[in-house]
């Protein structure tokens, strides 16, 4: 048995055999053999060598007939790699004296091989690096290890042990068979965080290099709730997750008996607590546990996970399912907030050194308008169905709220024009994200109808933590002293000028946390849907009085650390049956 640490993203136990993918997404298989098939192992790997180098050769031809001498030598470069003394020296010797599979050994060593090459932090050498995982794909393609799509072909339960999973893929997770995943890398706030709750996956992403150790089928617990995994667990520990489980099975079905009671404080103050969703599915779960309405619908998601740009009518589409089934609940577009880590198929940016302060989100829109416009048409044509609102994300100057409003304008003439059903009088908001939106908020607050505080990015540029990276992912709070002024501060501007204030990051949906910004004044919560019940018992358990309390007291402490601890003390007393155990 063996136990890891690494980051909580997404609660709940998942227990399953693993399935391991390496860095590029392919299969790996910690495979041993005897010491007798050590011979035909190696020859098989030479076989593959040749087939490779031959491939290699034909390339070089073909390129430098093509487009130059030149361009022909990336493919001189690679054949001199494949053919390098040491790495045979070394392939040979997990062959013949570890017994690896020759598979396993490609992987392993040529990996370590482009991992050395990226350390050394010459771009240079990193496009090397790319080079040498081409040649580990193709000898695995030869090999017959690589299975070129892992995840579309599952056909039973399994646990994904990843490097990495990007907000897409594991948007694309088959969620019949993943019970859930850990990756190498990743922090909180990043959005395969975000999809995983919305998938209801329990997950731990940032665990550091332990893939190598692992067999595919072993026996795997994550433990969302604790950041942990164990990996071939013993008996005893298997018995305590499965109790786990079981005990978290009973929360639910007692928190499901709150559905249709308000989210109001035990004296009366109520909470309008709606929900987070990324893909119009979900609505369900947001009924099935009350949800006000949709506080915020991340419709990027539209793009990443689908493999052809979505055109107005899938908007329309996807945003019409949505509004119907919330039958007259509110329902909050979010436009699209593509870029930093969520890519989709179109490159609209060029490959940038600091994505997260790059082109992404509204600055993208604007720099796309033929596609911004195409979403804005299918929002005001939604609108004749219910309750829609639209909201604009990372707003950082007045200039692009008004060029956004502007091509809202625009677009209502001309779907008039074109006698096509639309309404134009929605209700427009803008997510407040960047520390300079909430210094200059009186600015804004004018010329907007609504107010959402995007806690997640509000963290990141405010403590200049990168939200998806796991070695700055203890810096990583939205419960950090000065993220707390800053919310302050958005609830005093909004009370004063009478706009509706929602906080609808992540913070919202941890029960401690939920307590704090009501105490704080915030009076709209926005969390996912698996959050919903547990934030709406914590609010049903408390006076608005204790919450006042907390947020008097937490304001006066000086780090996160004291603030979440404080919280958790006070939510054992408050509200015991959240804490989990
Ligand atoms: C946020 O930043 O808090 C937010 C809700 O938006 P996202 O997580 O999609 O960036
Ligand atoms: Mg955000």
């Amino acid at each position: 048995m063996v136990e890891l640490q690494g980051i909580p993203v997404s609660p709940g136990v998942a227990i399953g055999p693993a399935l391991v993918l390496d860095a590029e997404g392919y299969r790996i298989s910690r495979t041993l053999i005897a010491a007798e098939s050590a011979e035909d192992e190696y020859a098989r790997l030479l076989k593959a060598v040749a087939a490779v180098a031959e491939q290699i050769e034909s390339n070089r031809l073909e390129t430098s007939a093509v487009a130059g001498e030149d361009t022909g030598d990336i493919f001189a470069a690679q054949l001199q790699m494949l053919h390098d003394p040491r790495l045979h020296g070394e392939l040979r010797r997990r062959i013949k004296r570890e017994y690896h599979s020759a598979d396993y050994a490609v992987n392993r060593v040529l990996h370590n091989y482009a991992n050395a090459l990226r350390r050394l932090e010459n771009p240079m050498l990193a496009d090397r690096a790319e080079d040498v995982l081409d040649i580990e794909k193709q000898l695995l393609l030869q090999l017959g290890a690589f299975d070129d799509q892992p995840l579309s072909d599952l056909t039973e339960s399994v646990v994904i042990l990843s490097h990495n999973l990007t907000p897409s893929e594991t948007a694309n997770l088959d969620r019949r068979y993943v019970q859930g995943f850990c990756t190498e890398v990743g922090g909180s706030g990043g959005h395969t965080a975000i999809v995983a709750k919305g998938l209801e996956l329990p997950a731990v992403v940032g665990i550091g290099t332990f893939l190598d150790a692992v067999t595919n089928g072993t026996r795997v617990i994550v433990d969302g709730d604790r950041g942990r995994i164990i990996l071939d667990p013993d008996d005893e520990t298997l018995e305590s997750y499965q109790q786990r489980i079981k005990k978290s099975q009973t929360l639910s079905a007692r928190l499901a008996e709150l559905r249709d009671l308000p989210a109001e404080t035990a004296d009366g103050t109520r909470i309008r607590l709606s929900a987070n969703i990324e893909f119009p599915h979900e609505t369900g779960s947001c009924l099935e546990r009350g949800a006000d309405g949709i506080g915020l619908y991340r419709t990027e998601f539209l793009y990443l996970s689908s493999s052809v740009e979505p055109s107005e009518e899938d908007h329309y589409e996807a945003y019409t399912q949505v509004v119907r089934e919330m039958n007259g609940r509110p329902v909050v577009i979010r436009t699209l907030d593509l870029g930093a880590d969520k890519m989709g198929h179109r490159p609209l940016a060029e490959q940038e050194h600091n994505p997260f302060l790059g082109l992404r989100s509204i600055r993208l829109s604007l720099r796309n308008l033929d596609l911004f416009r195409l979403q804005l048409r299918a929002i005001l044509r939604t609108a004749v169905h219910g309750d829609i609102r639209v909201m604009f994300p990372l707003i950082t100057k007045i200039a692009e709220l008004r060029q956004a409003k502007m091509l809202l304008k625009v677009v209502g003439e001309d779907l008039k024009d074109e006698g096509i059903p639309y309404r134009a009088d929605i209700p427009v908001g803008m997510m407040v994200e960047v520390p300079a939106a909430v210094v200059m908020l009186e600015q804004f607050v004018g010329e907007v109808d609504f107010l959402s505080i995007g806690t997640n990015d509000l963290a990141q540029y405010t403590l200049a933590v990168d939200r998806s990276n796991e070695y700055v992912a203890d810096l990583y709070q939205s419960s950090d002293p000065a993220v707390l002024r800053l919310i302050q501060r958005c609830v005093e501007v909004a009370d004063g000028s009478g706009r509706p204030l929602a906080v609808c990051g992540e913070m919202s949906s941890i029960p401690g946390r939920a307590l704090l910004l009501v105490g704080l004044g915030v009076r709209n919560l926005s969390v996912p849907p698996l959050a919903l019940s547990r934030i709406k018992k914590a609010i049903r358990s408390v006076s608005i009085d204790e919450c006042h309390q907390i947020a008097e007291r937490v304001m006066k402490l000086e780090s996160a650390r004291e603030v979440d601890m404080y919280l958790l003390d006070r939510l054992g007393v408050l509200v015991p049956e959240l804490i989990v155990t």
